[in-house]
This record gives structure tokens, sequence and C-alpha cells, in this order.
């Protein structure tokens, strides 16, 4: 897949932009200023494969409590600031990354003062426009359109160029699709900074995955966009996992993958349930094997011969399959067991 090139940024130990892989990020939903429990949080998300994490900061005293919560992570901190630019100068010192929202940081000399700390500190800036919180006279011209929110972030990337900074990342976010995806297309062929792409307020787990799959699929089809967020009202360890899959689907990463088939009037086991089964065993298997559960054994080898290992489920036994070639016949209660024997095996 042919991507957009865009300029490198280095967020702590990781790259974002000129071509290196797409990053998965999330934000916590604790208090920053509880640094347990944010860890916590933060570790948990690591280990489902979270690479960038994002903490809001509302005051001065979470802004130093960066300085703890840094030293205790092993991925690239981004400190999100809203409405008081001190806090993004007191965050610099610690975070690898800010976070700013334009519509509503400041005037435009205290973003200047943020960017001269970003420089001293040597770490990025992402403009996180968001068509919620524009400017005003940004709105009064375009009303809440994407042109709107390309205009917005054109204004602030042109004062931090101004300021000789180019470290600089881009986001232009909306709760729709179309909009969201509008304005990162329109901004794509101006500028070359790497985009952080996203819906934002998505909702639930089932729609907000599902309107964020579409938005960031169709973007990242495009070659657009350099890392990724779904937000969802939920646990933000659901946000990775769909960040995950959304890039395994699309093949611009590789890690397991359960293919299985809907099911019918020729399914013989209980398909749902073994697949549940199946994803949550090897939910933590890092190698991109490709996994089939198809519910008859008339079609599912066949159909599933693209798959490394799969079953198929016939009456009171399973048949476990390579690459569509049958390896043996199991017990209906030893399929999971068996199925697993044969990944390992691989
Ligand atoms: Fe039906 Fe078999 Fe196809 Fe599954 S693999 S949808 S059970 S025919």
């Amino acid at each position: 897949m042919k991507r957009r090139k865009t300029r490198g940024v280095r967020v702590g130990k990781l790259k974002i932009g000129n071509n290196a892989p797409i990053s998965v990020q999330s934000m916590c939903t604790t208090h920053t200023g509880d640094i347990n429990t944010t860890l916590k949080q933060i570790h948990e998300l690591e280990n489902a494969g979270c690479e960038i994490i994002r903490v809001s900061v509302v005051d001065i005293d979470e802004a130093k409590a960066l300085k703890k919560i840094k030293e205790n992570i092993n991925i690239p901190l981004v400190a999100d600031i809203h409405f008081d630019y001190r806090l993004a100068i007191e965050s610099a010192k610690y975070a690898d990354k800010l976070r700013i929202n334009p519509g509503n940081i400041g005037s435009n000399d205290e973003v200047k003062l943020v960017v001269e700390q970003a420089k001293d500190y040597n770490i990025p800036i992402r403009i996180g426009v968001n068509l919620g919180s524009l400017e005003k006279d940004v709105i009064e011209k375009f009303g809440l359109t994407s042109e709107a929110m390309v205009n917005s972030a054109l204004k602030y990337i042109k004062i931090l160029e101004e300021l000789d900074f180019y470290n600089t990342v881009i986001s232009m976010k909306a709760s729709d699709i179309k909009r969201t995806v509008d304005a990162y297309r329109m901004l794509a062929d101006k500028v070359d900074y790497p985009f952080h792409v996203g819906i934002t307020e998505a909702g639930t787990s089932y729609s907000g995955t599902i309107k964020s799959s579409i938005g960031i699929g169709s973007l990242l089809l495009d070659g657009i966009g350099d890392t990724i967020r779904v937000s969802l009202t939920s646990n933000p360890i659901e946000e990775v996992k769909a960040g995950l899959e959304i890039l395994n689907s699309i093949g611009l990463r590789k890690q397991r993958t359960i293919i299985s088939c809907p099911g019918c009037g020729r399914t013989e086991i209980d398909l749902a349930g073994l697949t549940k089964s199946i994803e949550l065993a090897t939910d933590n298997l890092k190698k991109p094997i490709k996994i089939a559960v198809m519910g008859c054994a008339v079609n599912g080898p066949g159909e599933a011969r693209e798959a490394d290992v799969g079953v198929a489920g016939a009456k009171n036994f399973g048949i476990i399959f390579r690459k569509g070639k049958i390896v043996k016949k199991v017990k209906k209660d030893k399929i999971l067991e068996s199925l697993l024997d044969e990944i390992n095996k691989l």
C-alpha cells in the first residue's frame, strides 16, 4: 500500500511518519494526579499492545506528576493540554509530546511560549483540531465544516513554522466520519506533516468501533495516517485492540487473525462459542497466524484454505486442517485443545 510521504517526528523512542510503522495509541481514563492508578492502567495498555499513551493534564500538580509516570512506563507519554498554556510549558519538561487544542489553548503569544519550550526540550507538538472546539473566527468564516478544521490547522502550522518549528503532528477530528475524512484528505495535499487520525466521540465499543473502522480505514486505504487512535466510551484496552485489528485487517500490521464463517443450516457445532474460546485462548499470540473456525466439514476446509490452521465442525467431532488439508478428526470436547496443539506446532 502506497503511503503518503510525510516528514518523520520522534516521540520518545518511537517514530511517527516518514514510513515508520503506523502506531496505535490510546488515552488514560484515570486522573493523572492519581499516579498509581494511572500507572496501573498504562501497564495494562502496554500489555495490550498500546504504543503511545496520552494523559490529560488539568493542573500544575498533574503536570508535575508526569515525571514519575514517565519514569515508570515503557511507551512514549503524551500530555494533553486544554485551556492553560502554562500546563503545556510545565509538561514539556517530562512528556515525550504535547497535544494542544488550538481552539482553546490561548492567544498566539501564549502558543509561542509553548512552542519555545517544546523546542528547548526537543519534543513534538500535536496540533489537535477538534470540530467541537474551533476558534470563533474560524467558525464564523467557514461554519462547522471540514474546511474550518483545515483552516484552523493551517493557521497554527503557520504560527509554528514562523517560529522555525517543524516537529509537528496534526489531527483534525469530528464525531462524524465524512467531515473528518474530508478534512484529512484536504490537508494531505497541503502539508507534509504526519497525521494522527481518528474519529472523536465515536461512541461505545460497538458503534464507536464501526465508525472508527470506517473513518480510519478509509484514510489508511488512501495511504493517509501515521498514528491512530480509536476513541471509545469504554475501557481503553478496547481502543487498543480495535486499533490493532484495524491495522491487521488492512494488512498494515501482521498479527493473529481469526476468520470464521457466519454459520448456516449446515453448522454442526457451537460456532460462536468455539470462535470466542479460540479468540480468547490465542489473544496473546504474537505470531501472525491465520486461524479459521468453520461451521461445517463440507465447505469449511476448502473455503478456509488460506488459513494456516483451522477447525471445521462436523456431527460430534471436529476436523482440524492446515492450509485446507485435513490433519485429523477429534472429538467435540477436544476441539479447542487439539487446535491449540496444532497452533503450537506452527
Ligand atoms: Fe455454512 Fe459451512 Fe459455509 Fe459455514 S462453512 S457458512 S457452516 S456452508
